[in-house]
């Protein structure tokens, strides 16, 4: 029956295993997904350490109670909306406290959003979507936070601050 022959090719069948970095990115993919924000869906995934435990999830939107759209969608980086990063903060029980902490996000954080982090413990921010400004991952690298840029899937390069043939920039190598 071609059913089951069907069936039985999906048995065994390779497909590609995400390691645990790339499931917590394509959590906080699912997770930008709730975003009402009119301008970018944004999610964040906090874990702890070992990459057991989500601590913390969020996505970017206006505050509780409020009305759930943007409150200026025409001005970048000012709608209004709370972003995706500092949600999952506030949502992280214990956040100051214990060991190290890690930040999976769809995109690079702003600079008000790295401030929050740096008042955090999270030691390592990683991100699939470069932010159209640099300043918070080079402001997070110059506080000797680590920074990762997962470009595609099970693909992560460790970002560093440096010198380019145009001068300084933002600089990756594959990590993984
Ligand atoms: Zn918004
Ligand atoms: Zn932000």
């Amino acid at each position: 029956m071609s059913d089951a022959t069907e069936g039985d090719a999906l048995v065994g069948a390779s497909l590609p295993r995400p390691t645990k970095w790339e499931m917590w990115l394509q959590v906080a993919e699912v997770v930008a997904k709730r975003s009402t924000c009119l301008r970018n869906q944004v999610g964040a995934v906090i874990t702890d350490w070992s990459l057991l435990q989500v601590l913390g999830l969020g996505y970017n939107g206006n505050a509780r109670g409020l009305p759930n759209t943007c409150d200026h969608p025409e001005a970048p980086g000012m709608c209004g909306c709370l972003h995706a990063e500092l949600n999952a903060l506030l949502k992280a029980p214990g956040i100051g406290g214990g060991g190290r902490k890690i930040l999976f996000s769809t995109h690079g954080p702003c600079l008000t959003c790295t401030k929050a982090i740096l008042n955090s413990q999270i030691q390592l921010v990683i991100y699939r979507a470069a932010y159209r400004e640099t300043i918070g991952v080079r402001t997070l690298l110059e506080q000797g936070i680590r920074v990762v840029h997962s470009r595609a899937f099970n693909t992560f390069d460790e970002i560093t601050w440096g010198g380019t043939p145009s001068g300084y920039g933002l600089l990756s190598k594959p990590l993984l």
